[in-house]
């Protein structure tokens, strides 16, 4: 996202991975903690902090956390937790990004 001043969520467009990821992951070492994905993420899936994230996507704290090895095997374990996270919340991978914003705003 362009909107990163340290520019640490992966893979970035100049990066192999893009491609072929599912997700883009939030390296929590480079992350400066500043914010400013939280609101511009397309789908309402970033939230200010751990603490802050829904119970139901706690999980891709740890594809997060696993992506970060950076390399292949990390990756495909990574993707694996995004894809089981997707089959386990069909439900709301299906909801229209502003719905889906409205209803994080529940939990
Ligand atoms: S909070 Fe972290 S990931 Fe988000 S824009 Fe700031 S530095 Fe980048």
């Amino acid at each position: 996202m362009d909107v990163c001043p340290v520019d640490c969520i992966h893979p970035r467009k100049d990066e192999a991975e893009f491609a072929q990821a599912t997700m883009l992951y939030i390296h929590p070492e480079e992350c400066i903690d500043c914010g400013a994905c939280v609101p511009a993420c397309p789908v309402a899936a970033i939230y200010e902090s751990p603490d802050a994230t829904p119970a139901h996507q706690k999980d891709l704290i740890e594809a997060n956390a696993i992506f970060r090895l950076g390399d292949a095997d990390a990756m495909a374990k990574a993707e694996a937790i995004v894809a089981k996270h997707k089959v386990d919340h069909a439900d709301i991978m299906a909801v229209p990004a502003a719905e889906r914003q409205a209803a994080h705003s529940r939990f």
